[in-house]
């Protein structure tokens, strides 16, 4: 049997569907069908070209925020990461990266840090298994992969960001050191800055601030939680947006700022609404490709930390499905995707992505999905 993978050949080229014959699990592995697989920033930096990864001859697939229905369950597997009895047809979300065991920061039980994590990144879309990534119509999970069942109440479209944006947002509150009665800064209200609002507000924030320059991500954040936006398009510079999170703040600035933005630019502003004895905590800025000028007296003058923060630990996307069942009901959990795509339309899907595109604007698509099976 042959299925489709959209596969990426470089920056300024389209994705090409191909076809290639679908694995069959070996023990321990599992096979799943795409049901989603969301066009996440990280994505979008590779289509670029400031991803940093290198193509390798044959093309990769690309897609790593997913969920994925079980169509075939290796020799062996029965449950999930957390014993949950599994069977074909239940769905499953599953960390992007894929740790080895292997290596000394394995050893130590810090998953996010294991070296060689992103190793089946670099595969070519030519080699077995071929389906490495969430723009085709399979997924091989290898064996060991941290995957936690789904639960049935929630929506594809709740649990696609899970594996990425959900998780790495709990996680990055965590590492923060986030506390109870704390007050936080969000640089960003996409994805992961919707997540960090609504994730802050259950933590016990004091204060949420969402700051961006589109004025219906910043409704939806007052949705999420958010207690107060700050609007590029009416704080048009970063000297006005740093008084006003001090005006909101009692002149004392945040314990936390947050940086989910993905542009090195705004990490100056940030700095100076971080309290003294705060934490500037970055999640964004991964690629490689920008750089600023950068002052360390603003941090040390405030003696506040910078936690940066790339990959979770397996629990935290655990936990991000608890926050989803939580929250359900509560929150539009669902309009964090705004546009579905079949995956012979990812072209138009990542085109459409480019906010900065004027024709993308007019599409409004804040966050786009591709759904095999459409
Ligand atoms: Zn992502
Ligand atoms: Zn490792």
């Amino acid at each position: 049997m042959h299925a489709r993978a959209a596969v990426f050949f470089g920056p300024g080229r389209p994705f090409e569907l191909r076809e290639y014959p679908v694995p069959d699990p070996a023990p321990g592995a599992v096979l799943l069908k795409i049901r989603l697989s969301n066009v996440c920033g990280s994505d979008l930096h590779q289509t670029r070209g400031d991803g940093g990864n290198p193509i390798p001859p044959g093309g990769r697939v690309l897609g790593h925020e997913m969920v994925g229905e079980i169509v075939k369950l290796g020799e062996g597997v029965s449950t999930d990461s957390l014993g949950q009895p599994i069977q074909e047809g239940d769905r499953l979300v599953y960390t992007y990266f894929y740790p080895c065991r292997r290596c000394w920061h394995c050893t130590q039980g810090n998953f996010s840090l294991c070296t060689t994590r992103l190793a089946h990144y670099k595969e070519s879309a030519d080699d077995w298994p071929h389906f490495s990534g969430g723009f085709a119509d399979y997924y091989y999970l290898r064996p060991g992969h941290f995957a936690f069942k789904v639960p049935d109440d929630l929506s594809d479209e709740m649990v696609s960001s899970a594996n990425c944006a959900l998780s790495q947002v709990i996680y990055s509150l965590q590492r923060g050191q986030f506390k109870y009665g704390d007050t936080i800064v969000i640089q960003g209200a996409g994805g992961l800055g919707l997540y960090a609002v609504a994730v802050a507000r259950e933590m016990g924030a004091e204060k949420v601030i969402a700051v961006d320059g589109i004025p219906q991500r910043l409704e939806l954040a007052r949705q999420y939680g958010a207690d107060e936006v700050v609007c590029l398009e009416e704080f048009t510079t970063p000297e006005s947006r740093v008084q006003r999170v001090l005006d909101l703040t009692e002149g004392r600035g945040a314990e936390m700022v947050l940086e989910v933005v993905g542009m090195p630019q705004v990490i100056p502003e940030g700095l100076q609404m971080v309290q003294p004895g705060g934490a500037y905590v970055d999640v964004g800025v991964v690629s490689g490709k920008f750089s600023i000028e950068f002052f360390p007296a603003a941090l040390l003058r405030r003696n506040a930390r910078y936690v940066a923060v790339n990959h979770y630990e397996p629990f935290a996307l655990y936990q991000a499905l608890r926050f989803l069942s939580r929250n359900q009901k509560r929150l539009p959990l669902d309009r964090i995707i705004s546009h579905t795509f079949p995956l012979e339309r990812i072209n138009e899907a990542f085109d459409q992505s480019e906010w900065f595109k004027k024709e993308a604007g007019k599409a409004g698509v804040t966050r786009a999905a591709i759904a095999p099976g459409l």
